[in-house]
């Protein structure tokens, strides 16, 4: 049902202050976690300034290390949704388990997928059964086509309201990077299925500083938005801090990504 031959049409999603998929490139940012009310309320206000219109921020977060930070659940939940409602934005978030669908769906306006989870077929077909559109990430060892076939597991069910992420994927070189971010994913997947395509750079590179030329390679690369992290004071952050970019480098770098969809 993804596939460009039986569906020609773009799949263009609407949330409240959004339109992924269609003309306007869209910038999602926010920290990697929500860590308090207070700081996530500030990040809000960054990243519209930058021109997102989606702020992102983990509630659930699928940690390396079960000693992590592992999020603040319901509460973070109820954090994004008022930053996210107090800067007439909308939200994304990450939903890890097929028990808890519900209650992020009581709050969130896009359901986040991640990397790690982009095979767990219930909680794609849970998911699939909602109405709430879907950030399905590319996982860390997947390919093209296992990415197509975990998007039909949502579209069987009926929701077909999706979007598909690069975040970068693991190859034999992974030392100055975290990963390949594979960017000739982008253009192939316009090609093959009629859902938006959305970048990561932040995940894909995993350094601040190889963020900006990689979200502006990405734009280039015809995506239809970006999906980045940001962090106020990165050596404190609670998970990814060394791939958060501070306000005024997500700013300068936003601007950027804008002129290049202009010329693409
Ligand atoms: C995230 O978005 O913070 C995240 C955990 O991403 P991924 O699933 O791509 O690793
Ligand atoms: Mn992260």
């Amino acid at each position: 049902q993804g596939s460009r031959l039986f569906h020609p049409q773009d799949t263009v999603i609407k949330t409240p202050h959004a339109v992924i998929g269609g003309a306007e490139f869209i910038m999602m940012a926010g920290p990697c976690s929500v860590e308090s009310e207070e700081h996530v309320k500030k990040m809000a206000k960054v990243a519209k300034e930058g021109g997102a219109k989606i702020i992102r921020g983990g509630a659930f977060k699928p940690r390396t290390s079960p000693y992590s930070f592992q999020g603040l659940g319901e509460e973070g939940l109820k954090y994004l949704r008022e930053a996210a409602d107090e800067n007439g934005m909308d939200m994304i978030t990450e939903v890890m388990d097929d028990e808890h669908v519900e209650m992020v769906a009581k709050y969130t306006d896009i359901f986040q997928i991640g990397a790690r989870n982009m095979q767990n077929f219930s909680l794609l077909k849970t998911v699939g059964k909602t109405n709430i559109p879907v950030a399905l990430k590319r996982g860390m060892s997947a390919t093209i086509d296992d990415l197509l076939n975990a998007a039909e597991y949502i579209v069987s069910e009926g929701n077909r309201q999706i979007m598909l992420l690069e975040r970068g994927i693991r190859t034999f070189d992974n030392k100055y990077t975290r990963n390949t971010f594979d960017l000739g994913a982008v253009p192939v997947l316009k090609k093959l299925t009629h859902y938006p395509v959305i970048v990561d750079p932040s995940h894909a590179v995993g350094e601040w500083d190889l963020v900006t030329p990689m979200a502006l390679a990405g734009a280039a690369s015809g995506a239809d938005g970006m999906i980045v992290e940001i962090h106020d004071e990165p050596t404190k952050a609670l998970s990814d801090g060394p791939q958060a970019l501070k306000p005024k480098t997500y700013l300068k770098m936003a601007q950027k990504v804008f002129e290049v969809h202009q010329v693409i």
